[in-house]
């Protein structure tokens, strides 16, 4: 997006981009909507595309691509080992994070299994701003325990404080003099934390955590998933940072910590994923597990096509008008929702628009999961498929018992550069009209469980058959209308 200002007024994200190559899409009418979630088990992750108008269900591998990282998927080098495709993207990372030893992996989470086996002992504790589901059932299947210490403002849905992914820094050091160094793996900082509304920290708190873990000898980890969104609200919401350019406040990260690990599918907007570092004794310990779970270390899981775009993804991260397009369509969707009452995470994060479930259906216990039955709610009313962040995406504890998460948000995530701003109004309309029918949506119980990551393959059922009553209200209201 450009700093470009309306004559109108009007407060409009302008594409600094042009869309090139374009998908159909289908608009199912909603009996067939109703049939598709029954077969998918109320579940999101479980419907086809082919039954999906938007999908907002995750940004992960699904962002749009430029034509730079087309043009370099063709000449990538293929072979097992040694190719030249890799030592580009080895020096490619090195070049933006400044870290120079690099270790692939196939996505996010292979990197966080390899990190979690080789820094995470039974009894061990993993202190973070805020977990992601993948990160933690590593590190407690690793026999680690994981510390959210995300500073107050972060629980509030809605607050003004710009940085709700800061860490509490004196609980911080209280937790590591509390616990000792010894049992500490390490510290881990989330980029745009995930599940609480994709939502930043600061460089000023990020270099203040750096100093404790100094104090202590511990060691610091960032997830740079989702830094693109981060890096940007630094830049616009940071003072000090607001001279330096984007690639300046990389590195300034980047610099506080000693292992940086992402999720190529979402950083690069590409595929695959890696770890880096310029601690050679961590290196040498990691690299041992890659060409066990992952593949030789010149490929790790990931094809050289995807190492080619991945390469080109990173530089292009560095442009401030490429990485703004997420966060402007976000904070222009959640301004038009709020504008028509509905509830929504504030400030605006990355990542996606979260609809707060609590209060949208305030109606729904937590033990009936509002916002898993939100998510169906609107895939049925509008075809667009959002994902369920709160009690669902929890495990139960090894008593069988369900934790009530801190917030119960529907997530409506924005690839980059993948839809219109019309198909954005298109959400916010029926986001609307389902806020005014709220009342017609019940709850969901789960009719298959499983143990580990439930809300990915849990089938479930309506406990009321509200799902007939809101067709009907639909059919009333918008005619034969898709
Ligand atoms: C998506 C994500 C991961 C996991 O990455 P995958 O490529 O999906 O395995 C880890 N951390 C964060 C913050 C994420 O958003």
């Amino acid at each position: 997006m450009s700093n470009v200002k309306f004559y109108s007024g009007e407060n409009i994200p302008l594409e600094m981009h042009k869309v090139r190559i374009v998908q159909k899409l289908n608009i199912m009418p909603i009996e067939r909507r109703l049939e598709a979630l029954k077969e998918a088990g109320f579940n999101n992750f479980l419907l086809k595309n082919r039954d999906v108008f938007m999908d907002m269900l995750t940004d992960s591998g699904v962002n749009a691509m430029s034509d730079k990282q087309m043009a370099a998927m063709m000449e990538a080098d293929d072979s097992y080992a040694g190719s030249e495709t890799f030592t580009k993207l080895e020096t490619k990372v090195g070049e933006i994070f400044g870290k120079t030893l690099y270790l692939p992996a196939h996505q996010g989470r292979a990197c966080e299994n390899i990190i979690a086996q080789t820094f995470v002992n039974p009894g061990s504790t993993a202190i973070m701003n805020y977990h992601f589901t993948t990160t933690r059932s590593h590190i407690v299947r690793n026999g680690g325990t994981v510390e959210e210490l995300l500073n107050e403002e972060g629980y509030q849905v809605n607050s003004e404080c710009l940085f709700k992914g800061n860490m509490d820094i004196p609980k911080l050091r209280a937790l590591i003099s509390e616990k000792g160094a010894e049992n500490i793996s390490f510290v881990r900082f989330e980029a745009g934390t995930n599940l609480i509304g994709g939502q930043p920290f600061s460089l000023a708190n990020l270099m203040e955590a750096r100093k404790v873990c100094d104090e202590f000898g511990v060691m610091l980890i960032l997830d740079a998933s989702l830094l693109a969104d981060n890096l940007y609200f630094i830049k616009v919401r940071e003072e000090q940072c607001q001279d330096m350019s984007i690639r300046e406040i990389t590195r300034a990260i980047a610099n506080q910590v000693d292992i940086i690990y992402f999720s190529a599918r979402k950083l690069g907007c590409a595929r695959g994923g890696g770890i880096c570092t310029n601690n050679e004794e961590h290196f040498v310990k990691m690299r041992e597990l890659v060409p066990l779970y992952e593949g030789f270390l010149t490929y790790g899981g990931m094809s050289v096509r995807e190492m080619e775009a991945m390469a080109v993804g990173l530089e292009e991260t560095m442009d401030e008008d490429m990485i703004n397009q997420g966060p402007q369509f976000i904070a222009y969707m959640t301004e038009e929702l709020q504008k028509k009452g509905v509830p929504v995470v504030t400030p605006a994060g990355g990542l996606g628009c979260h609809l707060n479930a609590m209060e949208f259906v305030k109606h729904i216990p937590q033990q009936d999961y509002p916002a898993g039955a939100l998510a169906a709610a609107l895939y049925l009313v509008s075809g667009v498929r959002g994902m369920e962040r709160g009690t669902m995406s929890e495990e139960r504890d090894d008593n069988g018992v369900e934790p009530f998460a801190d917030m119960e948000l529907l997530r409506l995530a924005m690839p980059r550069r993948v839809f219109t701003l019309s198909q954005v109004k298109y959400a916010v309309d029926r986001i609307a009209w389902l806020y005014e029918n709220r009342n017609l949506i019940g709850g969901l119980k789960f009719v298959e469980e499983p143990k580990i990551l439930r809300f990915f393959l849990g089938r479930l059922d309506t406990n009321s058959d509200w799902p007939t009553a809101l067709v009907q209200k639909f059919r009333s209201d918008f005619g034969d209308s898709l």
